[in-house]
């Protein structure tokens, strides 16, 4: 059995981009660590959620908590960065926000966790953080150091399938608009996330986890609400757009020998 070490920029990154993978691997018996680099401070409060007296930095560290005991998750750690909020909003340039952290030293305390856990597998987010995310791109940034550091063999960037993404809203959009269901994606060409398919390694198929993983993001009540997209969706949509999960193996190419596309289905190997 391996280890399997999950970095995210915030509480509930890991239930969209990872959840049935990371719950695909504890139930098969791998051991399952997520590490986050904030507590998501800076996160839209959904409405009529919080409590008068609570932060929403304990209310998303609680529903991290039950969010990862659906994944099967064994530990849960943050590296203790406050949330960059979007980008170009001045709590960019806050001190001890994630995006002004210096790489090498959030490196390391990410390395440490590699290091003790003897981790076989880290996953990080690509290049672009999935959309731009300004804590996104930093966990692409520290989390490829963290792996130099730790030596840890195999690192998958998460991200999504564009072109998947694409054929998604071209399919759905009519009939979530008659739903009353607003979507993300307005414009199927306008569409810039994530990375086109022919650039991806590695596609999990999640579709037996896909109530977990639903049920793991409906933990992060403060942020995702049964009025949101991911909820509001029935259930066959859901699937169909998130039950499979995708990655870019670092050091690793989309093509076989033979120059013909052979992605890879599991971040354990064959
Ligand atoms: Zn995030």
């Amino acid at each position: 059995m391996a280890t399997l070490v999950s970095f995210h920029a915030h509480p509930d990154d890991e239930c969209i981009a990872t959840g049935g993978t990371l719950a695909a691997a504890a139930s098969a018996g791998h051991r399952v660590v997520l590490v986050l680099a904030t507590r998501g401070e800076e996160g839209e409060i959904a409405d009529g959620v919080m409590e008068l007296d609570e932060s929403l930095s304990d209310r998303r560290v609680a529903e991290t908590a039950r969010a990862a005991a659906r994944l099967g998750i064994a530990r849960t750690e943050y590296l203790g960065y406050r949330d960059s909020g979007m980008v170009g909003t001045p709590q960019n340039e806050a001190q001890e926000c994630f995006w002004q952290a210096d790489i090498e030293e959030a490196a390391n305390r990410l390395a440490e966790i590699l290091a003790e856990e003897h981790a076989d597998v880290l996953t990080v987010y690509d290049e672009n953080g999935g959309y731009g995310h300004p804590d996104h791109i930093q966990v692409h940034r520290v989390g490829v150091r963290a792996a130099e550091i730790a030596k840890t063999p195999r690192v998958y960037e998460a991200t999504m399938n564009r072109d998947a993404i694409k054929r998604f809203a071209i399919t759905h959009q009519a009939e979530a608009r008659d739903r009353g269901i607003e979507t993300p994606f307005e414009n199927p060409e306008e569409i810039t996330m994530g990375t086109p398919e022919a650039d991806i390694t590695t596609t999990v198929d999640v579709r037996e986890f896909i109530d977990i993983k639903r049920a793991a993001l409906a933990e992060h009540a403060s942020q995702v609400d049964g009025n949101s997209f991911f909820l509001a969706i029935p259930v066959e949509i859901f699937r169909d757009l998130f039950g499979q999960e995708w990655f870019i193996r670092r050091g690793s190419s989309p093509f076989g020998q033979d120059g013909q596309p052979a992605r890879e289905t599991s971040l354990f190997g064959p």
